[in-house]
């Protein structure tokens, strides 16, 4: 399938009406379910746990997302890998795959649920099935930095990710959503691989360090427009869980350069400090018009975001599309 044909198949799924020109994406699972009371910052699992032991939970946090506003939910399976849960739980290899179906089935659900109590909703609503880094699932903060990557093969990259993607396409997500990537070779990695899945589609969002470069220390321009606009399964490319201060600079890098939607869904911190947004202190909405002069179309927000700065986010595209 070719770029354009998967660009108009995303635009046409969301948009069905043909007048908006923004996709509306969710907040942080990871921090709504901290705030509802569920201790999983220092768990290997982390919001997998939760999948586990209370996924109702996880399915109110999608609606909520969803009832502000947002037009695709990601699945909670970003930290989420095989050898993790049977590590910790104690579960075999089936049993730990079925936790990634069940993840996109309750995404499925909650927007199901959405549509269901709202007989005037329009939009179609998505379900994205997270793939984090291998540094998220070593637990040890490594997909900041990314350096593991030098002691890793593509084809290790590959293995290791494989499993994963593979069980959220046969669960049937509608698009992948490649996130955090911290360095090129994880990205080059995981192009490659779905080549293997020649209909999955997926966006690849970088996370970097500073207004050019990728966590790892590559510059962010130069991987975008020379390795992954070279996919014809990248429907969208971009930044997420970074600072919302270098993004208009990194999308401003790429601006005119590449011929895909630009997606932005940082973390809702200010200057690395939890800031919650609110009137006094617009660390997510008060960028979102210069991201969209950047060129941003798919927004959205990452650690520390709730569903009432996806409001503020939907609000805002509302009145330029
Ligand atoms: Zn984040």
């Amino acid at each position: 399938m070719n770029k354009l044909l998967n660009l108009i198949i995303m635009t046409e799924c969301i948009n069905s009406n043909g007048e908006e020109n923004f996709i509306v994406l969710d907040g942080g699972l990871g921090t709504e379910l901290t705030r509802a009371g569920f201790k999983i910052d220092d768990d290997p699992l982390w919001s997998t746990r939760t999948l586990i032991e209370n996924s109702e939970a996880v399915k109110a946090v999608h609606k909520s997302f969803l009832e502000s506003g947002a037009d695709i939910v990601i699945t909670g399976t970003y930290q989420l890998s095989l050898k993790t849960l049977c590590q910790h739980c104690d579960f075999d290899e089936n049993k730990a795959l079925d936790v990634i179906y069940s993840s996109v089935k309750i995404a499925q659900e909650a927007c199901l649920e959405v549509k269901s109590n709202n007989s005037e909703y329009k939009r179609r609503l998505l379900v994205a099935g997270s793939v984090g880094p291998y540094g998220a699932c070593q637990h040890d903060w490594s997909e900041y930095s990314g350096n593991y990557v030098d002691n890793m093969t593509i084809k290790q990259l590959m293995d290791w990710h494989r499993p994963r993607v593979k069980a959220l396409l046969e669960a049937g997500v509608d698009i992948l959503a490649l996130e955090t990537i911290p360095a090129q070779k994880e990205a080059e990695a995981l192009i490659q691989l779905l080549k293997e899945f020649p209909t999955a589609k997926a966006w690849l969002c970088f996370s970097c360090k500073d207004e050019r470069h990728t966590c790892h220390g590559e510059l962010f321009s130069e991987v975008v427009t020379k390795i992954v606009c070279q996919s014809a399964q990248i429907v969208a490319v971009g930044v997420n869980c970074s600072p919302p201060q270098f993004v208009k600079f990194l999308l401003q890098s790429i601006q005119g350069k590449v011929d895909l939607p630009l997606i932005v869904y940082p973390n809702g911190f200010d200057d690395g400090k939890f800031v919650w947004d609110d009137d006094e202190h617009q660390v997510l909405s008060g960028h979102v018009m210069e991201w969209i002069a950047a060129g941003a179309r798919w927004i959205g927000g990452c650690c520390g975001t709730q569903p009432k700065d996806i409001a503020k986010i939907r609000k805002i595209v509302e009145s330029n599309g």
